[in-house]
């Protein structure tokens, strides 16, 4: 399994005629392999989601190339055997009026029709305890009745009866609190090491930041630095990822602006233009912290 974005752009119609246009997504290249959690961090409005729609076929790439072991991405029945998403908010995934199992009825419907119901029970059962819960305890209520952190886990139950190969997971445990967030986080190491690639969307850096072996860093919808998460946290050469580093929060330490930048990395290694990424060192590509001056600063 392999999902590429090579130079994927989403430019949005904007306006009520249409007539202007916002790029959110600016030539965003990344891979994620089998069993490889790639984090995408970035502040609000810097286009997450819309790489995270994007990769589920649920929006259109307007340039670039979005593929799927080297199949052009459009969503579609065979592709969400294979890839799914989860989101932020559990309680919006669901019909209040239907009970959990009846969930379930519906992929078996949709996915599964020669499945028999005996064996499909069985199927739903053993899901229901990979994410551990206890379905006796969760299958015949309604979404009401249960917590941010099962909803959220019977979604991710849901998506284990497909043949799921990616899921896309987009600030899932930004409502949850504390204890239920460590929780649904080793739930993904779990499903991590059965084989599943995950892209973990977060605005911040949060514990799963640490369950990535890749970090793609986004600013106004361009990359400014990717590669091993060690490498990108331990060395951060971009003043927006010091940035970022500095605002976590350290029990017993004061707050200190980022060291300012002396030089710039990218140029540093020789970079190109706007939209470039150079690799400073292996599987680290850092871009331009000055575009359109740093080359004349340089001069
Ligand atoms: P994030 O998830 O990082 O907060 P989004 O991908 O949701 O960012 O949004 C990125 C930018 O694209 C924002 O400025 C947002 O307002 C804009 N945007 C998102 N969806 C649309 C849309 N359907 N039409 C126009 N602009 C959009
Ligand atoms: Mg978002």
């Amino acid at each position: 399994m392999m999902l590429t974005l090579d130079q994927v752009t989403k430019t949005y119609r904007t306006g009520t005629l249409g007539g202007g246009s916002f790029t959110a997504v600016d030539r965003v290249s990344f891979a994620a392999g089998k069993g490889e959690v790639v984090s995408l961090i970035g502040e609000s409005g810097s286009g997450k989601s819309t790489i995270g729609r994007m990769v589920l076929g649920l929006t259109p790439v307007s340039s670039g190339a979005l593929t799927l072991d080297g199949r052009p991405v459009r969503g579609g029945r065979e592709y969400y055997r294979r890839v799914q998403g989860v989101f932020q908010d559990p309680f919006s995934c669901y019909n209040p009026v239907f009970k959990a199992d009846r969930v379930f009825a519906m992929i078996r419907h949709a996915y599964h029709p020669r499945v028999p119901a005996g064996e499909w029970a069985a199927r739903v059962e053993r899901a229901v305890r990979d994410v551990r819960l206890d379905p006796g305890a969760v299958l015949g209520k309604y979404p009401h009745q249960l917590s941010g952190g099962q909803l959220q886990r019977l979604l991710i139950a849901r998506a284990l009866l497909l043949d799921l190969t990616f899921l896309v997971a987009d600030e899932i445990t930004s409502m949850l609190d504390a204890s239920t967030r460590i929780d649904v986080l080793n739930l993904l190491a779990d499903l991590k090491e059965r084989g599943l690639g995950v892209l973990y969307i977060t605005h911040d850096l949060s514990l799963g930041t640490y369950l990535a072996e890749r970090t793609v860093v986004l600013r106004r919808g361009r990359v400014v630095e990717r590669g091993d998460t060690q490498r990108v946290f331990g060395n951060p050469r971009h003043p927006y990822t010091r940035t970022l580093l500095a605002s976590v929060p350290r029990l017993g330490a004061p707050w200190t602006e980022a060291d300012p930048v002396t030089e710039c990395a990218f140029h540093a290694a020789g970079g190109g233009g706007a939209g470039a990424l150079r690799e400073t060192e292996p599987d680290h590509f850092v871009a331009c912290a000055q575009l359109p001056d740093c080359g004349r600063n340089a001069a």
